[in-house]
């Protein structure tokens, strides 16, 4: 209903993409925990990094429902490859692009746009994750420099060989005690700017996962994103387009799954018929479709709206929260149906029921994205 002819074969060229070039790799590179640079640079060359960004500054200049639709795809066989490019387009680009100079996109996008370099967005801290009021990296500004100090931790892209750089939100003073937020950009290889690399994740072990660490760095004057002082707006703005893209990896994981799972029942007899010959596991197969189908609906019309200029925000919220949790039932259904095998890792769902885990947490919890819809309706 929501989407176009051109939506559809862009599904299907995307799909192809996963299922020849990622699909192959996946569970290794999962299993050694490994970002890899070499799909990376494959799903730049696919026109992928820089769907939504204007043209002019070497993106796609496509809608939103198209990035959503190439994520969902990603997702459908590989959440570490989603999350990368999630990441990168809602995080990394999208605010440079939402809110950039023109000086600021000219010297960033285009890079950004190719696969030749990933960009992140640095919000949480160890004592600030769903309120990120409680940000404690602080920019001062003085002689015309920020002096940046504080860490960051989880943040995504933010240590591979290509990250350029990332976007930080940081305390840039105070009006009669409350705290004014700011967004600054840091470039790699800043002195005083260190990302490591986090490992041992139960999910999306194949994407890049950092910590960072700003001492005495110091950026220019113009590094300021935005206004000073709209820090809060630009991440909440960030946010809100960025759920979308986490409810695509939940809708994108919630199919691949249901499709492994169908296979699986076809094909496994036991009491001499195929377990799809079971009612108990029919209508298990029943149920995780008509859920798929309710988290695409939710999922695309928020993104319609979004595409047409009218407010998203709660249906934002609502697909990002409805989207991440039937991916967790889905999943869980699905390993039920593939039974012991299905906790085994040569089989993708044992690897599908862990990547899950991470998105009704990741981009605002479910119960920030329920604090979030009930504001919206009036509680
Ligand atoms: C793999 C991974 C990648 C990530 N990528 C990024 C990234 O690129 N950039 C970035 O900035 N961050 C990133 N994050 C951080 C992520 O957004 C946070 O983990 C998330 O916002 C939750 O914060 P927290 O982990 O500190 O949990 P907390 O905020 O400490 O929450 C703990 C629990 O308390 C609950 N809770 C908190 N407040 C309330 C409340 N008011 N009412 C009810 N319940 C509440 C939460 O829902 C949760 O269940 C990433 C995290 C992971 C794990």
């Amino acid at each position: 209903m929501y989407t176009t002819e051109h939506h559809e074969l862009l599904r299907s060229s995307v799909r192809d993409f996963a299922e020849k070039e990622i699909k192959p790799v996946a569970r290794e590179l999962d299993k050694k925990e490994q970002f890899s640079l070499a799909l990376t640079r494959k799903i730049g060359e696919m026109g992928l990094l820089g769907m939504t960004v204007p043209e002019e500054f070497g993106g796609q200049g496509m809608d939103y429902l198209s990035y959503v639709i190439a994520v969902e795809e990603l997702a459908r066989v590989d959440g570490s490859q989603a999350a990368t490019l999630a990441a990168h387009n809602s995080l990394g680009t999208g605010p440079l692009a939402l809110f950039g100079s023109k000086e600021q996109k000219e010297k960033y996008l285009p890079s950004l746009c190719t696969g030749e370099a990933l960009w992140a967005f640095g919000l949480t801290e160890p004592e600030a994750g769903s309120d990120s009021r409680g940000t404690k990296t602080t920019a001062q500004l003085e002689n015309g420099e920020w002096t940046i100090n504080g860490s960051k931790i989880f943040i995504t892209n933010g240590a591979t060989e290509i990250t350029a750089g990332v976007t930080v939100q940081a305390v840039t003073g105070s009006n009669n005690g409350t705290k004014e937020y700011s967004t600054i950009i840091v470039e790699k290889g800043t002195p005083g700017f260190e990302a490591s690399e986090m490992h041992g994740k139960l999910c999306w072990r194949a994407s890049n996962t950092a910590q960072l660490y700003f001492d005495h760095c110091r950026v220019p004057e113009g590094n300021l994103l935005g206004k000073r002082g709209n820090g809060s707006k630009i991440m909440l703005q960030t946010l809100d387009s960025g759920r979308l893209s986490i409810a695509a990896m939940g809708l994108g994981l919630a199919q691949g799954a249901f499709e492994m799972a169908l296979q699986y029942a076809k094909e496994r007899k036991q009491f001499g018929k195929a377990l799809t010959q079971f009612q108990a596991i029919s209508f298990k197969l029943a149920d995780m479709a008509t859920k798929i189908e309710l988290a695409r609906n939710l999922l695309y019309k928020a993104c319609w709206l979004k595409d047409n200029h009218k407010p998203f925000g709660k249906e934002a919220a609502m697909a990002k929260l409805y989207c991440s949790e039937i991916a967790k039932e889905v999943a869980d259904d699905a390993v039920q149906i593939h039974g012991g095998y299905g906790l085994m890792e040569e089989y993708d769902i044992e690897r599908f029921y862990r990547d899950q885990r991470i998105l009704q947490i990741g981009e605002g919890t479910s119960e920030i994205q329920r604090i979030v819809i009930s504001r919206h309706i009036g509680c």
